[in-house]
């Protein structure tokens, strides 16, 4: 069981919705795999999750519309 890199208490394996502010909008990435602090909430990532949002967000961020203020997307269908 991992423990929380701030509170020390034990963080479970949760599904989150990641969002990221850019200059045209906002991209939110639903059904992100997580490890979440039960005490404060705090949200961790591991490397390959990390490394693949950082790519959902590039790819989103390049394709985004003129327009389309907020993007939402699928991480699992984005993974797959
Ligand atoms: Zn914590």
């Amino acid at each position: 069981m991992m423990k929380c890199g701030i509170c020390k208490a034990e963080m479970e394996e949760a599904t989150v919705s990641y969002t990221e502010d850019i200059e045209q909008g906002v991209i939110v990435i639903r059904h992100v795999p997580a490890q979440v602090c039960t005490e404060c909430g705090n949200t961790w990532y591991s490397g390959t999750v990390a490394a693949q949002l950082e790519k959902i967000v590039d790819k989103a961020v390049t394709s985004l519309s003129i327009g389309s203020e907020v993007s939402i997307i699928n991480y699992t269908k984005s993974v797959a």
